[in-house]
């Protein structure tokens, strides 16, 4: 099968049994949606969920959480992981979206990863959700997936890679939304250890099936 047949046929089964296109983080502005993701590096969005209403009540904006210490925000976050390192990257991008933006999250690449803990993968997220741009960001699911369905060479080693790979592939208006439904699709189905090959709706195209269906 051509690789452009194979993305056409997987997008387009995403596209008919997945509602969702963007996060399942709670988020009610672009600061929040930042400080969310940023958070859920290593972490799971449920647990995220958990923490974030209270941090927002009480810090809501850029304003409110550059005034803050590390050690405040640590009390709110401390559920979730690296919880000294994150307080202090968002107390970071708190003071650096004031002093350099105005107190708004910028739109573009460049822009975000001036700000302290936001690294690619979070600056596609927010540009992909925020922005609605075409990014794709490369977390541990869509690295794995991608892999797995043969969607990306395997020489594709690093996520940037993988990034590129997609992206040759995936129709513009699909990249953001694409990009979420293989990340769904590694959370829920296609998960590290032990995926369900046998329940999954993209099997008859997988090449790594047999593998994980014979061990
Ligand atoms: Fe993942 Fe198995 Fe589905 Fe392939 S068949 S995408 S390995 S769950």
């Amino acid at each position: 099968m051509k690789k452009q047949e194979l993305f056409n046929k997987v997008l387009a089964f995403f596209e008919k049994t997945m509602d969702a296109t963007e996060t399942e983080l709670d988020f009610g502005s672009n600061f929040q949606l930042l400080v969310a993701v940023v958070l859920s590096a290593q972490c799971t969005d449920k647990r995220i969920n958990m923490v974030t209403p209270k941090l927002f009540a009480d810090y809501p904006d850029a304003e409110t959480m550059a005034e803050a210490t590390p050690e405040v925000i640590y009390e709110y976050i401390k559920s979730v992981s690296y919880p000294n390192n994150k307080a202090k990257h968002l107390v970071g991008l708190a003071q650096g979206l004031v002093k350099n933006f105005g107190g708004v999250v910028p739109s573009t690449l460049e822009e975000l990863t001036t700000l302290p803990g936001v690294g690619r993968k979070t600056a596609n997220v927010v540009q992909a959700v925020a922005f609605h741009k075409a990014a794709l960001a490369v977390d541990t699911h869509v690295f794995r997936v991608s892999h797995r369905l043969g969607l990306v060479p395997k020489r594709c080693t690093t996520p940037y890679s993988v990034e590129i790979a997609l992206k040759k592939y995936i129709p513009e208006h699909q990249v953001a939304a694409g990009h979420y439904w293989i990340l769904l699709h590694g959370r829920y189905t296609c998960m590290a250890r032990k995926p369900l090959c046998s329940k999954c709706g993209l099997a008859e195209l997988c090449p790594s099936r047999k593998q994980f269906l014979d061990s």
